[in-house]
């Protein structure tokens, strides 16, 4: 039993670490090439960037941007087309250059016509040297975008999994969440992805929506659950600054600002464990606070390929890439006047040899990430995998924050030995322990951060 107070439990969704909040311009604009000299390239993941939606939810503060005007798309494209040049440039020939796994996300990236995602797998391939046919390929769709021509070019060209953002399957939780949407073109959606094939698919759902209830939350579960998609992902509802919803409760508008937080934190984590309990008695098993999985879905998709060590390639503007010492990316903002001028500087770049933006990833850094990583998978971390890579073990060098997360109650005491993992109490507070393992200059440059 803990003794000591539990924090909030919805602070941050740390889905990677350091978060772009952290990335500053770097001074030296180093050049891709040196970067990528000496990393281990035969096993990189590939992620394309696709920063359009048909509509901005309420909640997202994702880089995107309503629409796009005068063939914005083409000069995106041709963007990515150049960018993809330049990477594979630097990249290198000395060695292995091999994708083992590629995502497609956003934004939204139906949001292309199916010409255009056409010309997006070319670019994967002919141009990164992907092969789109032999590994994970994953691509985030919406149901206005989710039509029977464009998901017959995904999956002609490999892809298998399809996620789907639904949110909701209550229309008044849609339009509460600022995403409006009828339930029929939901199903509708839900349908042509199934005829399409794709092996996996995937439904996000969100609960602490304005208005939802336990039966609602329910029947949003159930209706999810009569497609039988492999994967299924609860997120609780963020509000945030400059996103729709963080304006409107600024001002006037959604009942978010009449409720407590106390009392958003305690309807959220009852949600949380009211979906968490159907799914696992629905036949799902829980991989992480979010995500869970039907047991005997056939197919693995690419979100299976967790591996500590691998380099990521990003394109397109709103894109990461990773290499073991070096995080970046290009300039990061929520605003939609801010997110248009840098997707239109993005398709005026010209030299794409160079990082822009990003933070250096000392030793220290690798080590939380390492740590943050696994241990938010509810199967935990393996404490030899740790020692292996690092020389010590976790205990010696996070030794405060792990008596600490004791303390509160958040490991799982009953955990075989050479095995940290999280108690049911601390999967559910995922979003409080994650920012627990923040290194002092990660936090602080977090902080100093301007939403803009
Ligand atoms: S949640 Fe998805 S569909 Fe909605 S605005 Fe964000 S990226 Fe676009």
């Amino acid at each position: 039993m803990t003794t000591t107070a539990l924090p909030r439990p919805y602070q941050s969704y740390v889905y990677a670490y350091p978060h772009k909040t952290a990335y500053r311009p770097l001074a030296d604009r180093p050049a891709l090439r040196e970067e990528w000299a000496g990393e281990r390239k035969d096993a990189l993941s590939l992620y394309l960037h696709i920063p359009f939606c048909e509509v901005r939810c309420g909640f997202c503060n994702l880089f995107t941007r309503i629409g796009a005007p005068e063939q914005l798309t083409t000069r995106y494209l041709d963007a990515v087309d150049r960018q993809a040049d330049s990477v594979r440039e630097a990249l290198g020939d000395g060695g292995p250059v091999r994708f083992a796994s590629a995502a497609f996300g956003g934004g939204t990236p139906t949001f292309l016509t199916a010409d255009e995602l056409v010309r997006l797998c070319d670019i994967a391939e002919k141009r990164m040297g992907a092969d789109l046919s032999a590994v994970p390929l994953s691509v985030e769709t919406s149901p206005a975008t989710a039509t029977a021509d464009r998901l017959s070019v995904l999956a002609e060209r490999g892809a298998t999994r399809i996620s789907i953002g639904v949110q909701s399957f209550v229309d008044a939780e849609a339009r509460a969440a600022v995403r409006p949407q009828r339930r029929a073109d939901v199903e509708s959606a839900l349908a042509r992805i199934r005829e399409s094939g794709v092996p996996v698919l995937n439904i996000d759902l969100i609960y602490g929506i304005d208005g939802q209830t336990p039966r609602s939350w329910r029947h949003s579960l159930d209706a999810a659950l009569a497609w039988r998609p492999e994967e299924l992902y609860l997120y609780p509802l963020y509000i945030r600054p400059l996103t729709g919803m963080g304006r409107t409760r600024a001002g006037t508008g959604t009942g978010a600002e009449t409720e407590s937080d106390a009392s958003w934190d305690a309807r959220r984590l009852a949600l949380y464990r009211q979906g968490r309990d159907h799914l696992l008695s629905r036949g799902y098993e829980q991989l992480s606070m979010r995500m869970f999985r039907r047991l005997d879905a056939p197919v693995r998709g690419a979100d299976d390929y967790a591996c500590q060590t691998d380099g990521m390639i990003g394109l397109g503007c709103g894109a990461r890439s990773y290499t073991s010492r070096l995080h970046y990316s290009f300039d990061y903002a929520v605003n939609m006047g801010e997110i248009r001028g840098i997707i239109d500087a993005y398709t005026a770049t010209e030299d794409f040899g160079r990082a822009e933006t990003g933070i250096r990833v000392d030793e220290d850094e690798a080590r939380r990430r390492h740590l943050l990583q696994s241990l938010l998978q509810a199967r935990g971390m393996e404490t030899g995998g740790y020692r292996e890579r690092f020389g010590t073990a976790p205990e010696e060098d996070f030794g405060v924050e792990l008596a600490r997360f004791t303390e509160l109650g958040w490991l799982d005491g009953d955990r075989e030995p050479g095995l940290l993992r999280l108690s049911e109490l601390g999967l559910a507070y995922s979003d409080a322990l994650g920012p627990e393992l923040f290194s002092p200059s990660v936090r602080s440059a977090m902080a100093e951060y301007e939403p803009r």
